[in-house]
């Protein structure tokens, strides 16, 4: 975990004491007649901004994560499903009560005909691929609907590409794109199997929980550069790499619309984990490692902490018994990168 930010209390208490007074307010306004179609329309549109965020934000991620999880399979020790570079998004990723609205937003071009056909209500949608993966070289698209996998219908999809890109380099789908049917078998890839996910939250901040990390949306707008992401997430596969040891991941569990999925508390003592300052500096370090590792040159890396601290003034200069203050991480983040930079020179 990097920081939690809790400016939202007073956010609410400005609004709370500002304005005109309870007496004013009971004399002088009408309730407009609001219908449950008025509301159902309106939750409709906020739901369809949720999720297309999520997915921006989640492509952002994959797109900068794939080439780091690709480079540094050397120190992650996984050995298990194959990967392909490829984000889903299917019905069952969305919480029971919005399952509705994958069809309305995500397979709204398909035609009736289909769901009867292959005798599914949704079908999957293929929301990024990632820059030289597998599934890119093999020309699968973005936007591409998955009608078949391992040439069974799209049931429980989570769990046939699971199975299937466990015991398999090669992974067959059924594709639908513009009303044309195609058939793809794509040859996977072992890489490092951690699942980098976005997630909704005003603070921005970041956390491992040893299979998946989160960045929250509130860092995902703060960070300017990919690079700047790029540290945020070395720095907290740091963590699952050489603090958790978790070696069991998947590629298909990584949810891209999935606004609930959160940071798993795995047992009691992965809570007091992070909890020394010794374990956010070594992930500090070994993150800019990682991240360099990926092709990324950081340059610039450390002009997220100084954005940082305009929201917190505090840790620009004070240490916490968890993290050094931003000026130190800035510092030491520098001096690691130079000196990765004068050995990659003399090579
Ligand atoms: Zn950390």
């Amino acid at each position: 975990m990097m920081r939690i930010y809790l400016f939202l209390p007073s956010l609410i208490i400005v609004l709370v004491f500002s304005g005109c007074s309870v007496k004013s307010i009971k004399s002088s306004f009408q309730l407009p007649e609001i219908s449950l179609e008025d509301e159902k329309e309106e939750i409709f549109l906020q739901k369809e901004l949720l999720l297309n965020e999520m997915i921006s934000s989640s492509k952002i991620l994959h797109q900068i994560s794939w080439p780091i999880l690709k480079n540094n399979r050397d120190i992650c020790y996984q050995d298990g499903s194959y990967s392909f570079g490829v984000l889903f998004a299917t019905q069952t990723d969305l919480p029971k009560k919005d399952l509705k609205y994958f069809k309305k937003i995500f397979n709204k071009n398909i035609k009736s005909f289909y769901f009867k056909k292959y005798q599914v209500d949704s079908f999957p949608v293929v929301v990024s691929i990632s820059q030289d993966s597998p599934a890119y070289q093999s020309n699968l698209l973005e936007g591409d609907i998955v009608l078949k996998i391992s040439d069974l219908n799209v049931k429980n999809f989570r769990s046939k590409l699971k199975k299937s890109i466990r015991r398999s380099s090669k992974l067959k789908l059924t594709i639908l794109r513009n009303e044309e049917i195609i058939r793809k078998e794509i040859n996977g890839v072992k890489i490092c199997n951690y699942n980098i996910q976005a997630i909704p939250s005003p603070a921005p901040n970041a956390y491992a929980d040893g299979e998946k990390v989160f960045i929250t949306l509130a860092a995902i707008k703060l960070a300017r550069t990919n690079d700047e992401l790029a540290f945020l997430i070395g720095h907290e596969l740091a963590h699952n790499i050489f603090h958790y040891k978790y070696i069991k991941g998947s590629e298909a569990n990584s949810l891209a619309i999935n606004y609930n999925d959160a940071p798993k508390l795995k047992n009691f003592n992965s809570f007091f984990l992070y909890s020394s300052q010794a374990k956010e500096i070594e992930a500090d370090l070994k993150g800019v490692e990682i991240a360099y590792k990926g092709g990324y040159s950081l340059d610039n890396v450390n002009d997220y902490w100084r954005r940082l601290s305009v929201f917190n003034p505090n840790m620009i200069s004070s240490s916490s018994s968890v993290y050094k203050s931003n000026a130190l991480r800035a510092i030491m983040i520098s001096k690691t990168l130079k000196k990765l930079k004068n050995e990659d020179d003399r090579k």
